[in-house]
């Protein structure tokens, strides 16, 4: 971590003013001894007149209290330069004094320039404190698509009043602040096409528009598979690296199995969108890559499903990739079947589906084990009772305790089974499947 940022200009001004107020004294015994010289006519005049100088004393640039109002106000003044391109309306709108601060605002203006924006804001918090530095957040829709509360960078800045304007004298973010959110790719670029908004790095461009090309793929296939359909754009981001994941989200380190995820959208506080936004992490993909279509239909099915889950007292991971893993169709479940044959010892179905986490210190033959063993509890109740009851279904088990007996009830009540009839049958259909 680099040492916090110390800013010269705004040194030099507190300097200015404290030398300013040295000069009190000198000007204070004058005024004493025109006291006794000058007639009383003669006191008023200069109390009208005063001395230039004193007027600078009596109220210095930096000690001038700014609000996280006045702070809104000002960069929400500058932000539509941004979303129209114009850098000299930027900088004219929001100056700054001194290479840090005029840095942190061009950062800002050449990383997010590029994006076609909707919505943009300021979100502005003073510092507690800290006089005069202010946590300033950026929230905007890119391309429409999104919450308008998604904050795509933020900045701790310092801002004074010079001359009657707000002026950023001082960039106080750490290094982590500085790369965070959109700010963590190097050159951010947007792909808007076919309900997707891709935003990646300009190098990841050609990746990001065969990602924009398979979204009607995706969006079909959830829909065929589950009949889940949804109108709004869909986000995704592409990553160069599993450290960049790491600096976009704020985390102190990288997660190195998260290859293709799906997000809620980076708000604060957090938004219950959806569609979620997707991840993914441009390493882990060949170019002209087939199977690239069936991961973003997988993950595109989290981002339309997640949402059956937000006010359930569970999102039980195996109903959600199992659905995900359903759609993605390009899976061999030759080692379910192996499992199943072998009498489902090492993950039995009632207890897989009480798992809160298939991933956390989890091989991964057996991580892939749950998705295919989800797969196919997804596509045995689809195959049997069909997508409405799907849904009920879904909702009614993350509704309960997850215990054995309740899940044995859900079975019972919305699919008119009983569990040991639903399990046979599910084991006799694991035998079926590619
Ligand atoms: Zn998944």
């Amino acid at each position: 971590m680099p040492a916090p940022v110390r800013d010269a200009t705004l040194d030099a001004m507190k300097s200015r003013a404290a030398s300013g107020r040295a000069v009190v004294g000198p000007i204070l015994a004058v005024v004493a001894v025109a006291l006794v010289a000058l007639a009383a006519g003669a006191l008023f005049e200069a109390f009208r007149a005063p001395p230039k100088h004193y007027a600078i004393i009596v109220s210095p640039p930096a000690g001038a209290t700014v609000t996280a109002a006045q702070v809104t106000r000002w960069f929400d003044a500058g932000l539509p330069a941004l979303a129209t391109r114009r850098g000299a309306v930027w900088r004219t709108a929001l100056p700054a004094r001194g290479a840090a601060p005029r840095n942190a605002l061009d950062d800002l203006y050449r990383h997010l320039s590029p994006i076609p924006w909707t919505d943009l804001h300021a979100l502005v918090v003073a510092r507690r404190g800290v006089a005069n530095v202010f946590d300033v957040k950026i929230e905007g829709r890119p391309a429409g698509a999104g919450p308008s509360t998604r904050v795509v960078a933020e900045r701790l800045l310092a801002v004074s009043r010079v001359r009657g304007r707000l002026v950023a004298t001082g960039d106080r973010s750490p290094a982590r602040l500085r790369h965070k959110y959109l700010m963590a790719l190097r050159r951010p670029r947007a792909v808007v096409r076919d309900g997707a908004v891709v935003l990646a790095d300009a190098s990841w461009l050609p990746l990001a528009r065969e990602l924009a090309g398979d979204m009607p793929f995706a969006r079909a296939a959830v829909a065929a598979e589950l009949g889940v359909s949804g109108g709004r754009p869909t986000v995704i981001v592409v990553y160069s690296s599993a450290a960049e994941v790491a600096a976009y989200l704020g985390q102190s380190r990288a997660l190195e199995r998260e290859h293709f995820f799906s997000r809620l959208p980076t708000t604060a506080p957090r938004t219950l969108w959806w569609p979620t936004d997707v991840g993914v992490l441009a390493s882990a993909l060949a170019p002209a890559d087939p199977w690239t279509r069936h991961m973003l239909a997988h993950e595109v099915t989290h981002t339309l499903t997640w949402r059956w889950f937000y006010h359930t007292a569970h999102a039980p991971p195996l109903l959600l990739e199992g659905m995900a893993t359903a759609v993605e169709a390009d899976r061999s479940f030759a080692p379910l079947r192996a499992e199943v044959a072998g009498g489902n010892r090492v993950m039995p179905l009632i207890r897989a589906l009480a798992k809160r986490d298939l991933w956390n210190g989890v091989a991964m033959t057996r991580v892939t084990l749950a998705y295919l063993e989800g797969g196919a509890l997804v596509k045995y109740v689809l195959a049997g009772w069909g997508q409405a009851e799907l849904r009920r279904f879904c909702v009614d088990i993350a509704r309960s305790s997850l215990k054995p007996a309740a899940i044995e009830r859900v079975v019972r009540r919305d699919l008119q089974v009983s569990w040991p009839r639903f399990y046979a049958g599910w084991k006799a259909y694991v035998m079926t499947l590619p």
